[in-house]
């Protein structure tokens, strides 16, 4: 089975890209920002500070997060929706930036990988760290006021504020020492704005039909 690694920012358009590109090619898609989202859940409704690497980490490790085609499920329960809120936007990339949690959710993303032989996985490490040997590696931007506004037109929100999340969320995800958001060496760049979404699955989906291709020769 294929394996296609699609890293990039806020909005890039990632989750809705992924999860077409793998109903096309016939694998499945593991969305890696749910994960880092529902440690961030967890630690808000627990109360604990920032600050407690060790609480935080103690989190990361023990929580039971279930990725579903269309459901999240931290410790069975169904946070789907919660995990998208504002709250936990404005915490998931200062948790996500701990060596600790970063280290359970990629032994959990690679574990992902070999119980199911292949699969579209997005994220923002997961080309440069998490699947070093990925078939095929896509890094997807868009301007940043096209990911804003897309963001907008997704959850709905002030679009000065959206576009301020957003652009904090990205520096932390690049600037941090642990797996900074960054474009794999060998990943394909592929800029969305302006485009379509099938214009792009299209175009990532005949990158992985080349791949497997030459695979097979
Ligand atoms: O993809 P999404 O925007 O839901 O990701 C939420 C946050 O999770 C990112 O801003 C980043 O801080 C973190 N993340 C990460 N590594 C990944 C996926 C997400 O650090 N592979």
């Amino acid at each position: 089975m294929t394996v296609v690694a699609i890293d990039g920012p806020a909005g890039a358009g990632k989750s809705t890209v992924a999860r077409l590109v793998a109903d096309e090619i016939g694998v499945p898609y593991l969305d890696t920002g749910a994960m880092y989202r529902c440690v961030a859940l967890a630690v808000l409704r627990r109360g604990v500070s920032h600050g407690d690497v060790d609480e935080i980490a103690s989190i990361a490790e023990s929580v039971e997060i279930s990725l579903h085609a269309d459901t999240v499920l931290l410790d069975g329960q169904d946070v789907s929706t919660e995990i998208r809120t504002s709250e936990v936007g404005a915490v998931v990339s200062i948790i996500a930036a701990m060596t600790p949690v970063r280290n359970s959710m990629r032994s959990q993303q690679q574990k992902w990988i070999a119980d199911h032989g292949g699969g579209v996985v997005e994220g923002r490490d997961i080309g440069t760290v998490v699947l070093p040997h990925a078939d095929v590696k896509i890094f997807l931007t868009a301007s940043a006021q096209e990911r804003a506004a897309r963001r907008v037109q997704q959850s709905g929100g002030d679009l000065a504020q959206v576009a301020k999340e957003i652009e904090g969320r990205d520096h932390l995800d690049s600037t941090r020492q642990d797996s900074p958001l960054q474009p794999a060496s060998d990943a394909v760049h592929v800029d969305t704005t302006g485009l379509s979404i099938s214009e792009v699955v299209a175009s990532i989906v005949a990158i992985v039909h080349k791949k497997q291709e030459i695979k097979n020769v």
